[in-house]
């Protein structure tokens, strides 16, 4: 059976993360940009603290109240309507919490989950990217050699969220280079182990308020206790975890051009040009019409993709689609909509352009609109 009606619990979720993400994050996220990089945003933790965001995505025997993934894009749509770069930082967290909680121990549950719930505020990061190409993920330069009961992991990754801050990172790296997929282990860093260095954060266009920096390990140890699943099994968790935040990166996009459309929107039905408000042209009447049709066919690819993960169901393919065509999407949306508000668009802080620029920079990010295609194509 196939419902789009949401219960009454996931409408009242919904309507009190849509007015924190209007009246405060969006705000707030627009004064933000202004500061510069740096590590995450005080405001944001609590914010992350404030709505128990990480209790959703942590099962109950270590202290969350999970929440089925159809719901957590609900959130995450919302938490993006109000600011893409706080729900890309929180996609990083999701993102290492769901390779803990598809390939650890109860050991390594129990030692790292709870570290999410502190009422501080907390964020995980998850460590793929090479500089030889993110694409790339079937080898890595970054090893990770067993010396006694020890991993010792060299090298560098990066671009990361939340390096620097995290209180656990999900590592991926070779123990055996000449091997390929079958040589790379994942492991689960603590965030203060030693033997990791972190490089200035990174000054971007987009995702300003998403921190991002390369991490650089020397002669890091960690426990073989800290290798996540079997040895050789790092390649499986890594498709799998990924399969699963690219869905969620497209209810970021979601949020995104559902932000971007309606300021469009207001704006064009009160910017009189020639005695008319500029909506009665169908050159930007249409042009809306199209955006808000393409947002619903994109958070409907989102919500199919979520539902065939609570239900254990292959989503690979859909989680793509859902990626590929929701950034897309938000790409045009604030695009269109930074010309459709004219100078508006580009002069002082304006929320436009800043959707304009995150949307950019998550075309990019768990992989590109070609990588996208590529999986699909692989699956059809
Ligand atoms: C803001 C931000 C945050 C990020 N956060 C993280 C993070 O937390 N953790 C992490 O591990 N990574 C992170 N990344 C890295 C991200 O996953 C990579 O940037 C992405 O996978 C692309 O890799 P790349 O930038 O190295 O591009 P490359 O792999 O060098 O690719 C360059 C271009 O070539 C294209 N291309 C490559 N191969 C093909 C092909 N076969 N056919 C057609 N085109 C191709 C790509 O689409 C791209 O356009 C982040 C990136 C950004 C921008």
């Amino acid at each position: 059976m196939i419902s789009f009606e949401l219960t009454p619990e996931q409408i009242g979720l919904q309507k009190r993360l849509h007015r924190l993400a209007r009246e405060k994050l969006q705000p707030y996220s627009l004064q933000l940009e202004g500061k510069g990089p740096g590590p995450v945003d005080e405001g944001f933790l609590k914010i992350i603290a404030g709505q128990n965001l990480n209790s959703f995505i942590i099962p109950e025997e270590f202290g969350g109240r999970p929440l089925d993934r159809v719901t957590l894009s609900l959130v995450t749509e919302e938490v993006s309507y109000g600011c893409a770069g706080l729900a890309s930082i929180y996609a990083a967290t999701v993102h290492a919490v769901s390779a803990l909680l598809i390939g650890g121990s109860p050991e390594q549950k129990k030692a790292y989950l709870p570290l999410l719930l502190d009422p501080g505020g907390a964020v995980a990061g998850c460590a793929i990217t090479e500089e030889k190409g993110g694409s790339d993920t079937t080898s890595f330069t970054t090893t990770a050699r067993l010396e006694g009961d020890h991993y010792i992991i060299n090298g560098s990754k990066g671009p990361i969220i939340n390096a620097g801050c995290a209180a656990f990172y999900i590592v991926f790296a070779s123990s055996d280079t000449g091997r390929g997929r079958a040589g790379i282990n994942a492991f689960v860093v603590p965030g203060n182990a030693k033997g990791m260095t972190f490089s200035p954060y990174h000054h971007k266009p987009g995702l300003r308020n998403t921190p991002t920096a390369n991490i650089f390990f020397h002669e890091l140890a960690v426990p073989q206790s800290n290798l996540i699943g079997l040895p050789g099994s790092g390649y499986l968790l890594l498709m799998q975890t990924l399969d699963l935040g690219r869905a969620f990166f497209g209810s970021i996009c979601v949020g995104l051009a559902r932000a971007a459309i309606e300021l469009a929107t207001d704006f064009a039905k009160k910017r009189i040009i020639l005695n008319r408000p500029i909506i009665k042209n169908q050159g930007i009447s249409f042009l809306l019409a199209e955006l808000t049709t393409e947002l619903d066919a994109a958070r409907l690819l989102v919500w199919r993709a979520c539902r065939l993960m609570d239900l254990n169901l292959d989503y690979t393919r859909e989680s793509s689609m859902a990626k590929l065509f929701a950034s897309e999407v938000a790409f045009r949306a604030a695009s269109e909509g930074v010309r459709i508000l004219g100078q508006k668009g580009i002069t002082g802080p304006s929320l436009m352009d800043k959707c304009q620029r995150d949307a950019q920079a998550l075309r990019i990010i768990e992989g590109t609109s070609q990588i996208q295609k590529m999986i699909i194509a692989s699956q059809i």
